[in-house]
């Protein structure tokens, strides 16, 4: 079974076009996050594969069928709202059995579903509570029980995690992907946190002004960014970006020079993951004399701020680093095949 959104366009009354020409297409059994900034229209390609939002133009299809007219009960999809919307006058057990109630499910069958669903969940002993009398973590949990318990085709989630705090996030985020891994349920996952979008998905789809700009593992959307949009969205730090142009096989930035041998000649955007740059003990090809600004100790690793002239870089690295201090002059080494380079006028990849 196959979702496709094809050439998906949303404008709202208002005028505000919220997806253009949007295409997306992946089989079931996928764990695919929808990944962007505020803005980028994650949660209106969600809510129009889940029927509760209609498409302008365009159409989607699922398993080989036109949906798009298809009202949001006759699709086979549940959603999980970033405020869990769970019925306040209902217990946990109503809260969850309902889907099952309204699909006129019988009541043994209701019964042996929620209890088993609650177990995977470990929400067992709050059944009989009511939604305000549970913390946002259990609130989060019951609200993905009564999303599986259906058994769904798809389970979209918008944001599930926000209102989560850090350590519940995390622990909440690997249980996500054990239950993923459990059910082989097709997960759709909205977030603008790329850390999140990397550890849940297993291809994320990035999204900037309503288009689609790149859709991959997350491996190759860190290794190869489709985009300089891309390559500064994903990974903390930040790539470092830097204007220049290429000449005679060198990249040329003020005073730094790199060797770019094989790369078109011009104006030119080099990306380089602070991981990938090194703190040098001597000059050499590829190397460059950067002034230290600021040392940042995130164990295990350190993160050191450097400046020349207007270019900033940070070089993530390893302990030892931590004796340089502010002021010093280091040399910074860009190894060849660590380096990315971007149109300048377009932001795309230069292969
Ligand atoms: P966020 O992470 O902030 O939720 P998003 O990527 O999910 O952002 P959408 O909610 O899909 O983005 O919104 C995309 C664009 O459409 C935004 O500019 C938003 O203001 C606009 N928009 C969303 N819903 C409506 C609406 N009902 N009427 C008018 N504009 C809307």
């Amino acid at each position: 079974m196959t979702v496709e959104f094809k050439d998906i366009r949303k404008a709202f009354a208002d005028g505000t076009i919220a997806l253009d020409r949007f295409n997306l297409a992946f089989d079931e059994g996928e764990f695919i996050v929808l990944l962007g900034p505020s803005g980028s229209g994650k949660t209106t390609a969600c809510r129009i594969l889940a029927g509760l939002e209609e498409p302008s133009g365009g159409s989607v299809w699922v398993g080989g069928r036109d949906i798009t007219n298809l009202p949001p009960r006759h699709r086979r999809m549940s959603m999980v709202f970033q405020n869990y919307a769970l019925y306040g006058h209902r217990s946990v057990y109503d809260n969850i059995a309902y889907p099952l109630k309204v699909r006129g499910a019988e009541r043994s069958q209701i019964d042996g579903r929620v209890r088993e669903t609650a177990a995977m969940l470990d929400i067992s002993a709050l059944l009989d509570k009511r939604p305000r009398q549970l913390s946002g973590g259990e609130a989060q949990r019951v609200a993905v029980a009564r999303a599986l318990v259906w058994q769904p085709e798809i389970c979209l989630m918008d944001e599930p995690l926000s209102n989560l705090d850090a350590l519940l996030r995390l622990q909440t985020r690997t249980e996500l992907k054990r239950l993923h891994f459990e059910l082989g349920t097709t997960f759709v996952f909205v977030t603008h946190d790329q850390e999140e979008a990397m550890t849940l998905g297993t291809r994320i789809a990035v999204l900037r002004e309503g288009r689609l700009v790149q859709f991959d593992t997350p491996r190759e959307i860190y290794r190869k960014p489709a985009t300089r949009f891309v390559a500064e969205f994903i990974g903390r730090p930040a790539m470092n970006t830097i204007d220049g142009v290429i000449r005679d096989g060198q990249f040329r930035a003020g005073p730094l020079s790199v060797p770019a041998a094989g790369r078109p000649e011009g104006p030119v955007v080099m990306g380089a993951r602070p991981e990938e740059l090194a703190i040098a003990d001597a000059q050499g090809p590829g190397a460059g004399l950067f002034t230290v600004d600021v040392v940042e100790q995130v164990e295990p690793d350190t993160l050191i701020f450097l400046k020349n002239g207007d270019t900033e870089i940070v070089v993530r690295a390893l302990r030892e680093a931590e004796e340089l201090a502010p002021g010093a002059q280091v040399q910074v080494r860009f190894p060849e095949d660590g380096l990315h380079f971007f149109d300048p006028e377009t932001g795309e990849r230069i292969p």
